[in-house]
């Protein structure tokens, strides 16, 4: 802050124009060097804010054609705005060592355990079962399915009903080369 004050005094003498709308005398403005610019709003950041934001809403609109907005090298273009979801973005997750030392969630040895082990899969599911009392085929879609929910819960512990949270999709296309189908549907929660 220090240097941008004296920047704007040795480079923008006009700027202390502005000081007499303060009303104050000439001799405390000078005594008070730059003081009243601190009052000043910074249209400079604002305008710069704004404009980044509006980039973020332009970078939402063009993921479904590119993989530009994936910092983690392995999501792939996805079907809708909603999944098209990096790791990295979503990464307030409460996983040790997460972010600071990978490169990809999938990366994570966890992942592995929690979302592509069949074993806990199956586990998994007929907790799934017992809870929702609801009944699916044993296959890859149902595999896939919890594999999500499993996921989920690794990634943000206990959440309420209503609490809905974009999956990345390097994690969905993982647990999907794993357990392969001919079609797909996005993960959805039970009602
Ligand atoms: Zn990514
Ligand atoms: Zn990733």
């Amino acid at each position: 802050m220090a240097t941008r004050y004296v920047s704007q005094s040795e480079d923008e003498p006009e700027l202390e124009y502005s000081s007499s709308s303060f009303d104050e005398g000439q001799e405390d403005i000078s005594e008070k060097g730059v003081e009243p610019y601190r009052y000043e709003p910074n249209t400079s950041e604002q305008s710069a804010l704004e404009e980044e934001s509006e980039g973020i809403e332009r970078d939402l609109d063009n993921r479904l054609t590119n993989t530009k907005w994936c910092l983690c090298a392995l999501c792939q273009v996805m079907p809708t705005t909603e999944e098209s979801q990096c790791c990295q973005e979503i990464s307030k997750a409460k996983i040790t060592g997460f972010n600071e030392v990978l490169q990809c969630i999938t990366d994570h040895p966890g992942f592995l355990s929690v979302c592509l082990d069949p074993y806990v899969l199956e586990t998994a599911y007929y907790q799934y079962r017992q809870q929702y009392d609801q009944h699916m085929e044993d296959s890859n879609e149902r595999r896939r399915y919890v594999a999500y929910r499993q996921f989920v819960r690794w990634c943000w512990g206990f959440m309420g009903k209503e609490v809905r949270v974009p999956l990345p999709a390097c994690a969905v296309n993982k647990i999907r080369q794993a357990f392969p189908s001919d079609t797909y549907t996005g993960f959805k929660w039970p009602n």
